[in-house]
């Protein structure tokens, strides 16, 4: 990384993209996601507000903000989400302060959320959103990889089975659709996405000063 004093245009000047990733749980979206941004350090990952309690493992400030109902409603009274939902009788928030700032220190930011989140951030912002959706290779494959984990009982299992169909059911929404048959094969294809969005003329604010450059020599 360059210092500011020789900062290249195209390290600075640019507008950045908000990623909306969005599958049923078991399909690969976490793993994905936090690959991409920890790959990228011009990409931060949105950390969502949450209502549910934290799974064995997850981290305050790593994975979620846990904070009860009275905090989170206090929030969306105050106009503090860019967005929020409710899954699963749980809700689940993205802060807009948290995403404002990154978009101005010139980040692209990730957001692992679901389908209503992805829709509303679009509507709101259908220049900067590039919806991804990831399948899973078979149903089968979903419900063996939610057993994987053991995190769940049977029953919640059972549960985001179902919610996972309600979400593939929106898959239309999104511009572009991953099926997760591998890891690796997976993950560069929603590299590629990523970097082709990336040069899209829109979103690099250096270019036309730059060919402006060119043209004159
Ligand atoms: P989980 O409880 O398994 O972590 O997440 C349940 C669902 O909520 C997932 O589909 C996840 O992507 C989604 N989700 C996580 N954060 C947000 C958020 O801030 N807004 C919305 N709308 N959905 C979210």
């Amino acid at each position: 990384m360059s210092s500011d004093g020789d900062a290249k245009p195209w390290e600075t000047q640019r507008r950045g993209l908000l990623l909306l990733v969005s599958s049923p749980a078991g399909a690969g979206k976490t793993s994905l996601s936090r690959r991409l941004v920890a790959d990228h350090a011009d990409m931060t990952l949105s950390i969502s507000w949450t209502t549910r309690a934290a799974r064995p493992g997850e981290e305050e400030g790593r994975e979620y903000f846990f904070v009860d109902r009275a905090a989170f409603e206090a929030k969306i009274a105050d106009g503090g989400f860019l967005e929020w939902a409710e899954v699963n009788g749980n809700l689940y928030g993205t802060p807009g302060a948290a995403v404002m700032e990154a978009l101005l220190d010139g980040k692209d930011v990730l957001f692992d959320i679901d389908w209503q989140g992805a829709k509303q951030i679009a509507e709101k912002t259908p220049d900067d959103s590039v919806r991804v959706f990831i399948l899973p290779p078979s149903w089968e494959d979903l419900s063996r990889r939610l057993h994987a984990r053991a995190q769940d009982s049977e029953e919640v299992i059972a549960q985001r089975l179902l919610l996972g169909k309600e979400e593939i059911a929106h898959w239309g929404l999104y511009d572009y659709v991953i099926v997760n048959k591998s890891f690796d094969r997976a993950y560069a294809d929603l590299g590629h996405i990523y970097r082709a969005e990336r040069m899209k003329p829109g979103r690099n604010t250096w270019l036309p000063t730059f060919v402006e450059g060119l043209l004159r020599e």
